[in-house]
């Protein structure tokens, strides 16, 4: 089975190619047929599964034909992070397209975004609050809109963005496609899928990380002070290459910092408190191994896609146990 299949246009397979897919996953089995079909999807699926290219693929499908420079598709997702990720997945498969796309969040200048949506683009991944300001401010326009990408829907809920979801559905086009990906199902998702798609065609796929060969391994640990002196003899029996290091709180991740500096560690911390700016700076430091520990809250639970991480430690256990 390969991405013959969907007989993508050769604008588009060579961005397939280029990124080495060969076979599609099987979240990409099941959704991409109905999406380039026009219809609903509403798919279970995890990061890690391959769901980004599973949307993007028939997005950019649909954009090679008809109009440029007009908002034609819209993806939601939860975090900076995830955005810019979605992004560079579409310059990617999407290179030899000329399909323009912007990213738009909070925490950094509106100015260039606007710009750029001056300039015109087929395309906008955006986090929902920024999103909804550059609506009410008029700064988008999304009549001429054709999908609508609701990613990692249940993340969104938990973080609260949904009246402001709700209102961006509303600026959009009856007419819409509207595809949902969540990595759970709540009552709440099922909600909104009925509020804001027709008839979606269903498609799930189980967890990747639960069929593959990630040793699990639980401490039992009591007290903040014994924790960190369990963690500081973890890092030092394994030696990871890359790690992350999950804990619940921001305050917790500075400690963790500030203990594995002083011990001689590169470790950084990865939370909603820092710039943006400093954000990506950290994600880059962490992804070229400059810095081999990366000590994060659940802003970087889902989502993240870095290569070649060794070993991740969950100081605290997640509050959800998908994240
Ligand atoms: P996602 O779940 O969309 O974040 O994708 C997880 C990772 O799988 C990303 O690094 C993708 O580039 C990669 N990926 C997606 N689809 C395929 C495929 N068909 N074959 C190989 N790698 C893929």
């Amino acid at each position: 089975m390969n991405f013959s299949l969907f007989k993508l246009h050769p604008q588009i397979a060579a961005g397939v190619k280029a990124l080495g897919y060969h076979t599609p996953t099987p979240i990409q089995l099941q959704a991409i047929p109905p999406v380039m079909q026009g219809l609903d999807v509403m798919g279970l699926a995890q990061t890690g599964t391959g769901k980004t290219a599973a949307f993007v693929l028939p997005i950019l499908e649909r954009l090679l034909s008809g109009p440029r420079g007009k908002v034609r598709a819209l993806i939601i997702a939860p975090t900076r992070e995830l955005a810019e990720q979605i992004h560079a997945a579409i310059g990617e498969l999407g290179r030899g397209t000329q399909v323009r796309s912007v990213t738009i969040y909070g925490g950094v200048s509106v100015n260039p975004q606007v710009q750029k949506l001056r300039a015109g683009v087929e395309i906008v991944v955006a986090c929902p609050g920024r999103l909804l300001d550059h609506i009410n401010q008029k700064k988008i326009d999304l009549k001429h809109l054709e999908v609508l990408v609701l990613d990692e829907a249940d993340r969104m809920l938990d973080m609260g963005f949904y009246d402001d979801i709700a209102e961006i559905v509303a600026s959009t086009p009856a007419t819409r496609q509207t595809l949902l990906f969540s990595a759970t199902f709540p009552e709440a998702i099922e909600q909104i899928g009925a509020s804001m798609q027709r008839k979606p065609s269903r498609v799930s796929v189980a967890a990747t990380h639960t069929s593959t060969k990630i040793e699990q391994l639980f401490y039992e640990v009591s007290g903040n002070g014994k924790r960190l002196a369990a963690l500081v003899a973890l890092l030092g029996h394994y030696h990871p290459a890359s790690c992350v290091i999950f804990c619940n709180t921001k305050q917790q991740c500075r400690e963790i910092v500030a203990t594995l500096q002083g011990k001689g560690y590169s470790a950084l911390a990865l939370h909603g408190d820092l710039e943006q700016r400093d954000r990506d700076q950290v994600l880059v430091r962490f992804s070229n191994k400059s810095c081999s520990i990366l000590v994060a809250t659940d802003v970087a639970a889902r989502g993240i896609d870095i290569p070649g991480i060794s070993h991740v430690i969950n100081f605290d256990a997640p509050r959800q146990a998908e994240d």
